[in-house]
């Protein structure tokens, strides 16, 4: 996978994916992030690329030119069989989360545009966008953590990045559930103990114990991710009765 980043801070996005699995990644070559400086694609004297705002209002907006140049730039990077997902950074996107990311995983090409100040000229937008992405609730400075939280979350998934392939299989969201709470030695620490159940071995009772506490995290914290269709029957029964001690209450 090659995923280009348009931004006026390519350090940021450098730095970031210089390092651990992101840049495992790219020694095994099995994905590399490329920073497109914006600027470079200005052609007035003081690589300008935005302006004010058409109709007024505070702050300025990235324009068309440099922006329409760095994309067809990207673009000409593909030189795989599937087209390439334009992905622009908004808070007025769709708001990204595992599925999101799953789904970019199967992607050979993406381009990240990272908006500051207001925004980006909506043409842009129009003739390019293939997505439009939210990380959350909020507005940030620019689209450079955006780019990055994205990047992160798709790459670590493609088959092969992270050293042991099943460590993505249990982990917060994959299965509708949060992931279990996780413990490493020594076993007391200041007197705080790691649960008994995980000490002995009984690989059963272990599944059946982390099995447990990702659903209670998850009715406690996130009930809105249970997916019913993916629990078994057990799981129903467990949380009727994390239901039912609660009602108690
Ligand atoms: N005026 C815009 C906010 C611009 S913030 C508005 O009200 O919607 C500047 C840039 O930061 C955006 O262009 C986008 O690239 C990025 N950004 C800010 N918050 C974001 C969020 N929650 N998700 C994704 N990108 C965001």
């Amino acid at each position: 996978m090659l995923i280009d980043i348009i931004t006026i801070f390519p350090q940021v996005i450098e730095s970031y994916a210089s390092l651990s699995i992101l840049k495992r990644a790219k020694e095994k070559g099995i994905a590399q992030i490329n920073a497109i400086n914006l600027r470079d694609y200005s052609t007035d004297k003081y690589h300008h690329v935005d302006d004010t705002p058409y109709g007024g209002g505070a702050g300025m907006v990235f324009k068309c030119e440099p922006c329409f140049k760095a994309i067809d730039t990207a673009l000409s990077h593909n030189t795989f069989y599937k087209k390439s997902r334009v992905i622009f950074t908004s808070p007025c996107g769709r708001t990204f989360d595992q599925e999101y990311a799953e789904e970019l995983s199967f992607e050979d090409h993406l381009v990240i545009i990272c908006g500051r100040y207001e925004g980006i000229d909506q043409r842009i937008i129009d003739t390019y966008a293939t997505d439009e992405i939210s990380v959350g609730d909020y507005v940030l400075c620019g689209g450079e953590l955006p780019a990055l939280i994205i990047s992160d979350a798709v790459v670590r998934l493609i088959p092969e990045v992270l050293g042991n392939d099943l460590s993505c299989e249990n982990e917060s969201f994959s299965a509708g559930l949060l992931e279990y709470p996780q413990y490493t030695k020594p076993e007391i620490y200041e007197g705080l103990k790691v649960p008994d159940v995980l000490l002995g071995g009984n690989h059963k009772e272990i599944e059946k114990w982390r099995r447990e506490k990702q659903l209670e995290r998850t009715f406690l914290r996130r009930p809105d991710i249970l997916n019913r269709d993916l629990l078994t029957k057990e799981d129903i029964l467990y949380l009727n009765k994390l239901k039912s001690e609660g009602d108690n209450k």
